[in-house]
């Protein structure tokens, strides 16, 4: 098998990215099958456990104050509630929780001390737990590690070119240094971005270059499709292809061989045929349960998930199968 490349070009993946779709699904798909089980993908669960009143800008959000959406500010659930929605998750069949607050930055005060908490409950009981909190320190980050978080997501969102036109209070580099951050805390990184939000195509290979190049591929790619809200400046926005949507799951698994590619938000939008063309194209996961984040984004209804699961064959991928594969890889390698 080659190794992962971390020196590609942006010629090199226009080109990836512009095979005729039948052809990039199929070269996708065979890489696909070298690095993964293609009958699994992983469910994962979102808890946003602290909604609404984010003070940041970011043009397609719900949760940000600065637009009037139907998603108010609400408090932050009680590390008991967040359990009982991760137990009932769990026994549905995610294997990934996802623990999402609409802040900021992470800040050193009780409410990271309940986070903690979260992530030690939810480890106890098997699944690999992921937290989006806003931008992290080291210190904090270790805390984190400490407590068994697995994962940590912070997405780029698009392209640096074209960043500044969707959020103006963070920049690109902080991003970016988040990411070093959980990096250097030995927490695997879920980094990825939305289709959809006026970008260029040559955005969205931008931000495949940034992922695709970084010294160490995220381990979690989320390819998120904009469902526009009501009352954020991007209300407006023309849906965007599920033909778009593989071409970006299909070069991001053709880049990214290893990493887990998650189709992620907009999957309501999608057919069962588009998205078993997304599963042939390489994407591994996706996210259970009728809304995600908030009430503004529609998700699939978890009858309609396990009726395609069984159309399709495809079974619930085990929490942790990327350790796994890697042991396994590494003994068969060992042998003579
Ligand atoms: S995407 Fe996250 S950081 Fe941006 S406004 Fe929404 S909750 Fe806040």
């Amino acid at each position: 098998m080659p190794a992962d490349r971390h020196d590609w070009t942006i010629e090199q993946i226009q080109e990836i990215h512009d095979l005729p779709l039948l052809d990039l699904i199929f070269k996708a798909g065979t890489i696909h099958r070298e690095n993964h089980n293609p009958s699994e993908v992983q469910m994962c669960h979102l808890i946003s456990f602290k909604t609404g009143g984010c003070p940041e800008d970011c043009k397609y959000c719900a949760q940000s104050s600065r637009y009037q959406t139907e998603v108010d500010a609400q408090p932050m659930l009680s590390v008991e509630e967040v359990l009982d929605r991760a137990k009932k998750a769990i026994a549905q069949g995610s294997t990934r929780v996802c623990l999402g607050a609409a802040w900021r930055e992470a800040r050193d005060n009780p409410q990271f001390e309940r986070v903690l908490e979260m992530i030690k409950g939810i480890t106890k009981m098997g699944a690999e737990v992921c937290c989006t909190l806003g931008m992290l320190n080291a210190g904090q980050a270790k805390k984190l590690a400490d407590a068994g978080l697995y994962a940590y997501n912070h997405n780029l969102d698009t392209s640096r070119e074209f960043y500044e036109t969707i959020i103006t209070t963070r920049t690109y580099d902080d991003r970016l240094k988040t990411l070093d951050v959980v990096e250097n805390a030995a927490i695997s990184v879920c980094c990825g971005g939305i289709i959809g939000l006026g970008e260029t195509t040559q955005d969205r290979l931008n931000l495949l270059l940034t992922l695709a190049n970084r010294p160490k591929h995220p381990e979690s790619v989320p390819i998120n499709l904009l469902s526009a809200v009501k009352g954020t400046p991007l209300e407006n926005q023309t849906p965007v292809s599920g033909w778009e949507a593989m071409r970006m799951i299909a070069t991001a698994r053709i880049l990214m061989p290893k990493s887990m590619v998650r189709l992620s938000a907009g999957r309501v939008n999608l057919s069962f045929e588009q998205q078993a063309l997304c599963f042939l194209a390489g994407a591994n996961s996706i996210f259970m349960g009728e809304k995600l984040l908030t009430i503004a984004a529609r998700n699939p209804q978890p009858d309609a998930d396990s009726a395609m699961f069984q159309l399709l064959g495809l079974k619930p991928r085990p929490a942790f199968a990327r350790e796994e594969r890697t042991t396994l890889s590494a003994s068969s390698a060992a042998c003579p």
